[in-house]
């Protein structure tokens, strides 16, 4: 599934080729999305310019125009296929939506299993409930000492806390697993336990991981032929992530990393530098 990291990758790489383009033409093959795409998508758009492209946990907003912004969620499988100016465009079998930009450049949103979502608000998408709960973007104003009193009267543990959407906005298991081995914390700790200085710590971790995978996604991206979803994880591998019995990346340390269940999801830990 597309996380934080994947879908800043992919936005970057539509506003490169889309930004200041309005659509000419446009092909809805299926519209039983994960949210049905509405009867009059393309009679809405036709016409519009793409006048700006940013990300809010998961989704792309698309603004097109001064008043509609198209809402995009790639779901499990989703991606968008990017044909520029001089390449033509290849059908793919699950290509649900086809746009063509005045200049030639032409995109596809493909999505196999159909969980997507693409669907049209107005500038107070904002409010809607999805998005008007949501926490903070880990990539934007996010200190230490906010994370901290987000947690100190959370009960819950650690790595549940930052699972959470409304206290972190986009953040997936395996970035929370990496993020708590980097700042030595124990992933079954009470939220109210960590320190000021472990949530400094925390952020600062977090926000490194995603940048450091967003460089390794963004490489892959060079000619956007292929705005690819499922690219841009750590190409550079994990250190606790899916590694249960491998020994601990730590030098000095003999212990195995542990896999243990919390709240349904699989947590990756060394129990001897995690405290
Ligand atoms: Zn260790």
């Amino acid at each position: 599934m597309p996380e934080l990291p994947e879908v800043e990758t992919i936005k970057r790489g539509m506003a490169a080729a889309l930004l200041g383009k309005s659509i000419s033409n446009m092909r809805v093959n299926r519209y039983d999305l994960r949210i049905p795409i509405p009867q009059d998508f393309a009679k809405r758009l036709m016409g519009k310019t793409i006048t700006k492209l940013e990300r809010r946990g998961k989704y792309i907003i698309m603004h097109m125009g001064a008043d509609i912004v198209a809402i995009l969620h790639m779901g499990m499988s989703g991606r968008i296929n990017i044909f520029p100016v001089g390449i033509e465009y290849a059908a793919q079998k699950h290509d649900h939506v086809v746009f063509n930009m005045d200049d030639g450049t032409c995109f596809a949103y493909e999505d196999p299993r159909r969980f997507g979502m693409l669907y049209l608000a107005d500038k107070d998408w904002r409010k809607a409930k999805r998005f008007a709960f949501m926490g903070v973007e880990p990539l934007d104003d996010w200190s230490g000492a906010d994370l901290f009193e987000s947690l100190k009267n959370k009960k819950a543990s650690i790595k549940s806390a930052l699972l959470d959407q409304r206290v972190v906005a986009g953040l997936g298991n395996i970035y929370v697993c990496e993020a708590l081995f980097r700042a030595y914390i124990n992933p079954t700790r009470r939220s109210n336990s960590i320190t000021k200085e472990e949530a400094g710590k925390l952020v600062k971790h977090v926000r490194d991981i995603l940048e450091e995978s967003i460089k390794s996604g963004g490489s892959t991206l060079k000619d956007y032929k292929h705005t690819d979803g499922s690219l841009g994880y750590f190409q550079h591998g994990f250190a606790v992530y899916d590694r249960a019995g491998k020994s601990c990346p730590n030098k000095d340390c003999a212990s195995n990393i542990l896999r243990i269940v919390q709240a349904g999801r699989s947590t990756f830990y060394c129990s001897s530098c995690q405290k």
